[in-house]
């Protein structure tokens, strides 16, 4: 009838498990979007603080090779002027720009180094050929020109800045070109060094091919990195900023700025990791100060599902215990504030009284006997067991009506129902507490004496046999009975032993001519007693 559930969760397991979740889901969720709307707007700062710096280096580097390529075709203007200049000129020129080059040459377009300053450039010789590609290509070119980055013949990496050279009937006679070299200090990393910042953010320059032409790790100049996704875009004449991986997998947000007169590329950038260590820093401190808050609301959770699902639970335990075990004890008092518990409780109470009513009935109804009320003989049984497995001393009378038959057939059945039911009233009457008495069947009854021997039993039943015969029954007659006694141990030790000794006494009674009481004995002797008055 119990319904035991073996598998399942209590109710307060699950709405505890879906409070802890729902908390710890809302903190994680809100530390979660905190952390990405902090890191999004540190990333923009960085990302458009590059793209400012890029802009700003680009307009200027832009600015500074126009000044540089117009010292160099001034240069030219003063060749044409004079058809020459003369080396003390040239050093002269030389010193003036020193800051912009490492040396002035003037080429013939016969590919000859006619001059050189400063004039301690021995690597290069005066009268001597310069026939590399670039410089046959300047003296193709006739055009004012700065080179994309190449290995000289010095060995060093580096950059011309060159302008055609006529004579005053506009006859081409070569060039002079300044160069730059991009290892040694030189006026690009004036500009552009200062731009490494303490956080790591450093800028770099590219030419129109994705050459290196700055850098501050001096190992990347010369190098072609256009497969870098600022680079390419850069190159490709676009200005923008970018959060890209480099060929090495780093992560980095970048700006980037083309500058046109040149071709060359501006890319301020700042490791991902700058930003990243920082953010970390933010994800903790905010975790460990929301721990204090989400043990608060974990606590609060906890009570609050306790309050309400535990009445629930009590109710459930009540009622699971009042149909397994039978036995309806009070309901507790359950403290409840929310209405569809109160409900339930006072339904469960409501109904736990009734069974109780109903079950109290039902066992009355199945131990007693309908006609007299004494015990019936299921109960009769029950109890002679039990009381012989409690091994306590107690006695048996069994007793008929006699010759009963006539009672009924004199004046009818229900006459002789009264009579029995007369007999049953008698013998209570003479019975103690804690004594049992019962129909065995029919006119057949007795009562089963609690701690009395055979002669506590005698006088009971010597009592009874005498206000029986001497009070008139329903019938308007006195009816008189035959009464058998039995002792447990004495005379027996089992139910059925004693209940067949008694009954033997009690023949014996009638064999004896009725109206008597007889203890049972072995062999069998009934013995006579004269009557008590
Ligand atoms: P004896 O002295 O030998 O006992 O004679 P008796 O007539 O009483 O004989 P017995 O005990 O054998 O008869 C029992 C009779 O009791 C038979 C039956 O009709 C009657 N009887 C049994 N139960 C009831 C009952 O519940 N109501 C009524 N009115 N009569 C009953
Ligand atoms: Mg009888
Ligand atoms: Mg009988």
């Amino acid at each position: 009838m119990s319904f035991h559930p073996k598998k399942g969760f209590k109710l307060v397991t699950i709405v505890s498990f879906i409070i802890i979740v729902s908390i710890v889901l809302t903190m994680l969720i809100s530390i979660h979007s905190s952390y990405s709307v902090s890191r999004q707007s540190l990333v923009n700062n960085y990302l458009s603080g590059n793209y400012d710096r890029a802009m700003d280096l680009s307009a200027a580097t832009g600015n500074l090779l126009v000044r540089i390529q117009k010292s160099v075709d001034s240069m030219a203007t003063i060749w044409q002027r004079n058809e020459s200049i003369d080396p003390m000129l040239l050093n002269d020129l030389y010193a003036t720009h020193s800051e912009y080059f490492e040396s002035l040459s003037i080429v013939r377009k016969d590919t000859i180094l006619m001059e050189i300053a400063p004039s301690n450039k021995k690597e290069l010789q005066v009268g001597k050929s310069i026939d590399s590609p670039i410089s046959r290509s300047l003296i193709k070119l006739k055009e004012s020109k700065m080179t994309d980055p190449f290995v000289g013949k010095t060995g060093n990496l580096l950059i011309l800045v060159s302008s055609p050279l006529y004579d005053k009937n506009n006859n081409y006679y070569g060039y002079i070109a300044g160069t730059i070299y991009l290892h040694n200090s030189n006026i690009l990393q004036l500009i552009l060094e200062k731009n490494v910042e303490s956080d790591g953010s450093y800028v770099f320059a590219v030419d129109s091919k994705g050459n290196v032409i700055f850098h501050p790790d001096p190992t990347m100049i010369g190098k072609n990195i256009a497969s870098n996704e600022a680079v390419w875009k850069v190159i490709a004449g676009l200005n923008g900023s970018i959060e890209y991986e480099d060929n090495s997998g780093k992560q980095f947000y970048a700006g980037y700025a083309y500058n046109m007169g040149s071709g060359w590329g501006i890319v301020s950038q700042t490791p991902a990791e700058i930003v990243n260590g920082p953010l970390n820093n933010l994800l903790q401190s905010s975790a460990l100060q929301s721990l204090p808050l989400l043990f608060i609301t974990l606590a609060a959770g906890w009570l609050l599902t306790y309050l309400v699902v535990r009445p629930l639970h009590m109710l459930a335990e009540y009622s699971n215990r009042m149909l397994k075990e039978w036995s309806i004890d009070d309901l507790p008092p359950v403290r409840s504030a929310t209405y569809e518990i109160k409900l339930l409780y006072s339904s469960l109470r409501t109904t736990a009284r009734q069974m109780q009513k109903y079950i109290r009935k039902l066992r009355t109804e199945t131990a007693l006997d309908g006609l007299t009320g004494l015990a019936n003989r299921r109960n009769f049984d029950a109890t002679l067991e039990a009381w012989c497995l409690a091994k306590e001393p107690f006695s048996m009378i069994m007793l008929d009506i006699d010759h009963f038959k006539l009672v009924n057939d004199t004046y009818g059945h229900p006459v002789g129902d009264q009579v029995i039911q007369f007999l049953a009233a008698t013998m209570r009457n003479v019975s103690r507490e804690g004594d049992l008495c019962f129909r065995y069947g029919g006119e057949e009854l007795g009562i089963l004496l609690r701690g009395a021997n055979k002669e506590r039993a005698y006088f009971v039943a010597e009592r009874l046999r005498h206000m029986v015969s001497n009070t008139p029954s329903p019938s308007g007659e006195c009816i008189t009975i035959s009464l058998g006694i039995v002792d447990f141990p004495e005379q027996g030790r089992f139910p059925e032993e004693l209940i067949t000794r008694a009954d033997e006494a009690l023949y014996m009674s009638k064999r004896e001519g009725r109206n008597r009481t007889t203890v049972y004995r072995e062999p069998v002797a009934a013995i006579e007693l004269p009557e008590q008055q």
